[in-house]
């Protein structure tokens, strides 16, 4: 069994609404030795890739970005939930509905430091619906930037934002892929 799903099945908690809580090593405690292995594979995947840059969201993705962007030597740059109403020119700007928060935040990033010269692996925690991933797909897409892969840590394969990446042609890599998790029994896709 693979090292994310292991600590999955030790510390998971499955709660109501298909959330998984996962505070004790990856959401809220960060377990930095399991980071390093999240890294690692995600520089074993993409090594070849030239990549220049990890892209993510705050504020979960970016202790992931950070461990992955140090085995590849390039800089993490993430996507800020603006709550600013007047935002400068010089910002991309996504719009992203928070399965967790069920809210909609707008995001931004500098225009700065994302550009057309960008080939970038986009990381992050979860993903569920895949709309945190459309948001950073498309300020991609506002820079010209390519997108080499998408890593994810827990990808919760009975919602469609996985399918739908793969569908649409993008190299989704996910450490550990919950199949499902009724009443408590979490099953993991093979
Ligand atoms: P999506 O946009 O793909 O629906 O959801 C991805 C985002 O929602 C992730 O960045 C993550 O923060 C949050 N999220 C979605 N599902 C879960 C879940 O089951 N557990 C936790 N802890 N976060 C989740």
């Amino acid at each position: 069994m693979e090292f994310m799903e292991r600590r999955i099945l030790q510390e998971g908690e499955v709660r109501e609404g298909n959330v998984l809580k996962v505070g004790s090593f990856l959401n809220h405690q960060l377990d930095i030795g399991l980071l390093e292995e999240v890294g690692e594979a995600f520089y074993e995947k993409y090594r070849g890739a030239g990549i220049t840059k990890v892209l993510t969201i705050e504020a979960s993705g970016i202790a992931i970005a950070c461990l992955t962007a140090q085995k590849f030597g390039v800089p993490v740059v993430f996507a800020k939930k603006s709550k600013s109403r007047n935002l400068d020119d010089d910002v991309y700007t996504a719009e992203v509905y928070s399965y967790t928060h069920q809210t909609t935040n707008r995001v931004t990033l500098s225009k700065r430091f994302l550009t057309s010269a960008d080939n970038v692996l986009i990381v992050d925690d979860f993903l569920a619906n895949g709309k945190a991933m459309e948001g950073l797909l498309d300020v991609c897409s506002q820079a010209g930037a390519s997108v080499a892969g998408i890593g994810i840590c827990i990808e919760k394969g009975f919602q469609p934002g996985g399918a739908r990446l793969r569908s649409k042609g993008y190299d989704v890599t996910s450490l550990a892929i919950v199949e499902s998790m009724e009443n408590g029994n979490i099953v993991f896709r093979k």
